[in-house]
């Protein structure tokens, strides 16, 4: 039997409606956005419309249930067109996806069914100031009194903090237990008394996309807006990974692209020593490596989403994926730079800004240092 690698006409069908998304509403107002860090609202209402956004919705809450191989096929194209709007547009995603994991029906119902009607936004609220990496270190608490818990901290890097309507935030609910059993997860709603949300951070790139702090101080959170069960937060918090970050890593194949193709047209416009860059070896084979690296990044994104649509463990793998996309992303933007030499540096020509935004790619969802470190202890504790 033959392993296929073709999409379903529907598949095909979606990633060019994505692409056609990508080229006429985000290409066109993606410098605009770089430029002021304007939130694209108007980008994302489109998006919502065409049924871009919040993909992975179950069809009882309303959504499309579409698979994480759909998912991914979305995020490249909003990506080639611009990260920082794509991010802005798939950080729901994110949020979303722990509830979908763990969450009772009726809080599926309450915080998930409403997204699919109109255009809300919601935050992964994990990360802390001094707890990024070693998610353990969080200090926020939630303590149990009554029927509620009383939340107390704060998070920090949160995309889509200043839009959303409601964060998924992960709390200790027994700092001695913390990831065995000591960590609870809550939807948190924006506009309830003692959540404050910070200043929109200044980014180097993708800074179409709402960054910012969140401050809990004495937030009453109802007992029934526990996500899954008390002590379940660490293992939803991390499970969710397993269904974005194919995507996230097929985002920085996006942007590569993006990188790529300008490379390739400058490359046969400009002329040194009588000919095309392009004549010249080292400039004809630096492409020839982002091609290369293009499509195995992609075929990983493939394989690890591909994995998880089975149900099949794919933890490994999406950190395959994740740690050699984003760097595979960073080093083809810079070598986009390199082949517009000069014009490159410029923020006249396109391929500065996708070097700054293919930067965050080794950062935000588990850094190219904390993937490799899942893929060791997968390798040596669990075993392949
Ligand atoms: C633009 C942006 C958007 C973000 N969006 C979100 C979001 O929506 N929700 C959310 O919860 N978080 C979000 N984050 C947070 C992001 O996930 C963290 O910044 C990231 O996990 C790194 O954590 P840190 O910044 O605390 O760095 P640290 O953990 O302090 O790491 C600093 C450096 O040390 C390295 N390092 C740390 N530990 C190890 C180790 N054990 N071995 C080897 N190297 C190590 C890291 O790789 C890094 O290079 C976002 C961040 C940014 C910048």
């Amino acid at each position: 039997m033959s392993l296929s690698f073709s999409l379903s006409e529907e598949q095909e069908a979606l990633r060019q409606l994505a692409h056609e998304f990508a080229e006429n509403e985000i290409r066109p107002v993606a410098a605009y956005h770089d430029r002021t860090g304007e939130f694209a609202w108007d980008v994302l209402r489109k998006a919502h419309e065409l049924g871009l956004m919040n993909t992975h919705i179950p069809e009882d809450c309303g959504g499309l249930a579409l698979s994480n191989v759909d998912g991914l096929l979305i995020a490249e194209e909003l990506a080639w067109g611009c990260s920082g709007i794509g991010t802005a547009i798939e950080a729901n995603g994110l949020a979303q996806a722990p509830v979908i994991l763990g969450a009772s029906d009726k809080l599926k119902k309450k915080y998930l069914a409403p997204m699919t009607e109109e255009l809300k936004l919601c935050a992964y609220a994990v990360t802390e100031p001094e707890a990024g990496s070693d998610v353990q270190g969080m200090k926020t608490t939630a303590v149990r009194k009554g029927d509620r818990f009383i939340l107390n901290g704060n998070k920090m890097w949160i995309t889509n903090a200043g839009v959303a309507d409601w964060y998924f935030v992960v709390a200790l609910t027994d700092p001695e237990k913390k990831a065995r059993g000591g960590m609870t997860a809550f939807i948190v709603e924006r506009e309830w008394p003692g959540v404050t949300v910070g200043k929109k951070e200044d980014n180097l790139g993708q800074r179409a996309s709402d960054t910012r702090a969140i401050t809990f101080e004495d937030v009453e959170v109802p007992a029934e807006n526990v996500v899954g069960v008390e002590g379940d937060g660490w293992k939803l918090a991390m499970a969710a990974f397993d269904h974005t970050r194919p995507a996230v890593a097929n985002a920085a194949v996006g942007v590569a692209r993006a990188a790529m193709e300008y490379a390739m047209q400058y490359a046969t416009e400009r002329k040194t020593f009588g000919k095309p860059i392009a004549g010249h070896q080292s400039i004809a084979f630096m492409i020839a490596e982002m091609a290369m690296n293009i499509e195995a990044g992609r075929l990983l994104c493939w394989q690890a989403a591909d994995l998880k649509d089975r149900g099949k463990r794919n933890t490994m793998q999406s950190s395959f994926a994740k740690a050699f996309c984003a760097d595979m992303a960073m080093k083809v933007c810079t070598d986009a730079v390199q082949i517009f030499g000069g014009y490159g540096y410029s923020r006249e020509y396109p391929v500065e800004k996708l070097m700054r935004d293919a930067k965050i790619f080794q950062i935000y969802e588990g850094t190219s240092q904390i993937q490799r470190l899942i893929i060791s202890r997968e390798l040596f504790v669990r075993g392949r």
